[in-house]
């Protein structure tokens, strides 16, 4: 059976049915709604201000690919200008594939990219050493523990390093409804708290950070970077098979074959949740080290650094680094591992992460 017209421009075949509403469209026409799509979270979100310098949390993955590209398409019209920055965590076998991919990006686009090494900024800490010292076998749960807090520091830093005023991540809306269930799992009042919305607005001196993609689902994305014929890089990180977020995707997937919006829905109902003024996080303050926003004497980064360094990394998680007594003196990262643990005391990442385990609150 020969496939239906598309539905707005009624000349083209149509090449999809939109997954949420049916509607079928060519690949044009898809691509343009899709953009305007993206347009209109932004604008009626007031994400971006006009005159926003963005730094783009770029991965060489799909979400953060399509990101840039609409981004660059919606430029002009939101009066932004951007700036590729990538995280190179230090993962052997996996980073080094994908930032060949931004690079690639970065030059087709004619966009400035900024790596920053975990190496560089956390004092010789790559994560294929985190890896090593919090497990020995390299393969580790608590890996996308760590990564997460030290990706959002790092993407942080980057951003300050080019002069961006705002940061946005690529996290799409089953990446969002999958952190809500995992909060939900955990038990986790204070991120379900905190958890809705289309990202925050800075507080404490930290940039703005928002997720043009929060309301597009991940077959749109991957659509969407088809018929763009966008090169992205789709390998899954050597720790994501470990991750949590895995078992929340699984039975994301089995809600959505009941009921095609759960995802959407999910991110809604975490914008909606009014919870008890007891379970929401105290204001935060600024760690005491580094100066960036913390809920305790110590920011999350620095309070995981402090841990490593003592070769302690389960009791730099969810404790202040004021509650265990003086650092010992710094170790070399590279040299023997430390002592295992780490990996269920605390939740994944709060990063934007391509490896597909992280939690998605930017
Ligand atoms: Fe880091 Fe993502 Fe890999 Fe986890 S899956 S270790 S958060 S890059």
């Amino acid at each position: 059976m020969p496939a239906p017209q598309c539905s707005s421009c009624h000349a083209a075949r149509a090449a999809l049915r939109r997954p949420r509403s049916g509607q079928a469209l060519c690949g044009a026409c898809f691509c343009t709604a899709f953009e305007a799509e993206v347009l209109h979270t932004v604008q009626a979100g007031r994400l971006l201000p006009p005159g926003a310098v963005v730094a783009v949390g770029a991965s060489g993955g799909k979400d953060s690919t399509v990101l840039a590209h609409v981004l660059r398409e919606l430029a002009p019209r939101l009066g932004v200008s951007l700036r590729l920055v990538a995280v190179d965590e230090g993962i052997g076998g996996y980073r080094d594939a994908a930032l060949a991919a931004v690079r690639r990006q970065a030059a087709l686009w004619d966009l400035p990219l900024t790596v920053v090494a975990y190496a560089d900024l956390f004092g010789g800490w790559t994560m294929d050493a985190v890896a090593r010292s919090t497990a020995g076998s390299g393969r580790s749960r608590a890996c996308c523990t760590f990564c997460g807090v030290l990706r959002r520091r790092a993407l942080e830093e980057g951003a300050r390093l080019v002069g961006a005023t705002h940061i946005v991540t690529g996290h799409n809306a089953d990446d969002m409804a999958e952190t809500v269930l995992m909060n939900f799992l955990r038990g986790d009042a204070g991120r379900l708290a905190r958890g809705g919305g289309l990202g925050s607005r800075g507080e404490g001196g930290a940039l703005p950070r928002c997720r043009p993609l929060q309301l597009a689902s991940q077959k749109e994305v991957v659509l969407y970077a088809h018929f763009r014929r966008l090169d992205y890089f789709s390998e899954e990180c050597v720790y994501a098979p470990e991750a949590f977020r895995g078992h929340a995707r699984h039975l994301l997937k089995l809600l959505e074959a009941a009921r095609p919006s759960a995802a959407l829905d999910l991110v809604h109902s975490a914008e909606r949740l009014a919870l008890a003024p007891a379970a929401r996080p105290p204001p935060p303050g600024a760690c005491s080290r580094c100066g960036a926003l913390a809920s305790r004497a110590l920011c999350q980064a620095c309070a995981l650094l402090d841990g490593l360094q003592r070769g302690r990394p389960r009791l730099a998680i969810g404790k202040g680094r004021d509650e265990e007594g003086p650092p010992p003196p710094p170790r070399d990262p590279r040299s023997a591992p430390g002592p295992a643990a780490a990996a269920a005391a605390a939740g994944e990442c709060g990063a934007a992460c391509e490896g597909r385990c992280a939690q998605a609150s930017v």
